[in-house]
């Protein structure tokens, strides 16, 4: 096999990974800086102009593997978070910003455009020579014993180990017979990008509505990206409108605060729904990103919990092939779903508990969530103990999150 060509015809390999989303690639990436013998199947994907927030762990990752040098100049750092409760309720949770200083950190974590985020990955991997299949996978066949063979239109390949990096209609983890629990809300995000007039600061400002938050992350200079959650209806209403006329809807929702704002072509519209795979490996596949779970996106979690899933199976991963032993082993696979489990149930839930509560009209949850807000922003160990677990899970830090190769 030739490294970084398309690859044709029968291939046998140590790993292979299905989907080139960024879960995917840093798997891919990871597993070949390992010197783990890796081919990537990633069709083209189509234009994404949404952006992600990636938290200090995820950047530290990005950084060990030679990533992150590419993203600097599309980055922008988050200092700070400020919760806002827009509710209009008569019970309303108190105004709380959390300031990355306080946790002794530069920045919570830095916001990106998804399309240079994925530029800088598709250059690393190809760096890597990592070789790639630009088609879908049309079929996976289990054959626990030996490998798993994935069949494309104009290649077979086997591997040890298969990487399910498929997105939330995951093939992989169909194929691997593992089962998902879905939850849709009844609410829609609409996404894009925009310019203001006022300077954000760092600041990323989270407006608690009753539909949803209404969140405006830093972009590099007086810009940045808009995640408006609202109900279905009003959300095709909002993106139905000219620019002017959502600029200006977008500027009233936000309150001025960052004074005129001028939105940018591309908007996107995403239904809210958490899922969560039984199981996040069996038979040789390991399900990693979107394919293990999807949550809302509410506090930055998603790709970060994905990234946590790439460098974690990596791990596992080379430390079986230092010990020449098979990188798709039961053991490699039970240890990565017994180590993926607690982070993503806890945050699934998190998530959901927090967004429930918006939604509610239940006084004694809102009085609850109100007093919740109250003492995270007078207890400063609570607060800080909260910061850096949102930012660093204590339970789940594999080696690319502490700076070190896997
Ligand atoms: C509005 C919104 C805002 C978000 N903001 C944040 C944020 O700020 N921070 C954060 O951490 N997360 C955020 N997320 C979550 C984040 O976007 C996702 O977690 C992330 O995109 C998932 O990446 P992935 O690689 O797992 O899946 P995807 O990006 O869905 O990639 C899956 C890939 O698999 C490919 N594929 C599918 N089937 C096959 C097949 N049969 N063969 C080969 N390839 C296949 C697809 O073409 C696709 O390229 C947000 C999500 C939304 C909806």
């Amino acid at each position: 096999m030739t490294p970084g060509t398309n690859v044709r015809g029968k291939v046998t390999t140590e790993a292979a990974v299905v989907g080139g989303g960024p879960a995917g690639l840093v798997s891919a990436i990871a597993l070949a800086a390992a010197g783990i013998e890796t081919v990537l199947i990633a069709p083209p994907r189509a234009e994404d102009h949404r952006t992600t927030a990636l938290l200090t762990g995820s950047v530290a990752a990005l950084t060990t593997l030679g990533i992150w040098q590419g993203c600097v100049p599309y980055a922008a750092p988050l200092k700070a978070i400020r919760l806002i409760d827009d509710s209009g309720r008569l019970l309303r949770a108190p105004e709380v910003v959390f300031s990355a200083a306080e946790i002794g950190l530069d920045a919570f974590g830095y916001n990106i455009e998804n399309r240079h985020l994925i530029a800088a990955l598709e250059h690393r991997a190809a760096a890597l020579k990592v070789p790639r299949i630009s088609e879908a996978a049309l079929a996976v066949d289990g054959e626990a014993a030996s490998g798993v063979i994935v069949r494309l239109a104009e290649a077979e390949v086997r591997a040890r180990l298969v990487i399910g990096a498929d997105g939330a209609r995951s093939l992989c983890r169909s194929a691997a017979g593992i089962g998902s629990r879905r939850r849709s809300y009844p609410q829609t995000a609409l996404t894009l990008n925009l310019a203001h007039a006022r300077p954000h600061g760092d600041t990323t400002s989270e407006f608690h509505t009753e539909r949803g938050p209404f969140t405006l992350v830093p972009l590099p200079g007086r810009r940045s990206s808009l995640v408006c959650v609202l109900d279905p209806p009003r959300a095709t209403e909002l993106a139905a409108m000219t620019d002017l006329e959502l600029s200006d809807e977008i500027e009233r929702r936000a309150h001025a605060l960052l004074g005129k704002m001028t939105v940018e072509q591309g908007r996107g519209i995403f239904p809210l729904a958490v899922e969560t795979a039984t199981a996040f490996a069996r038979d040789r596949i390991a399900l990693v990103g979107e394919a293990a779970h999807v949550v809302p996106p509410i506090s930055a979690q998603g790709l970060n919990l994905g990234l946590r899933d790439a460098a974690i199976i990596a791990e596992l991963a080379a430390d079986a092939h230092r010990r020449d032993g098979d990188v798709g082993a039961p053991d490699v696979l039970a240890r990565y779903h017994a180590q993926r489990l607690a982070d993503v149930s806890s945050r699934a839930i998190a998530i959901d508990l927090l967004n429930r509560s918006l939604l509610t009209d239940f006084l004694p949850t809102q009085l609850a969530r109100g007093l919740s807000l109250f003492l995270v922003d007078h207890i400063g160990p609570l607060r800080r103990a909260l910061m850096r677990e949102g930012v660093a899970p204590a339970a789940s830090q594999p080696r690319l999150m502490r700076g070190e190769m896997v």
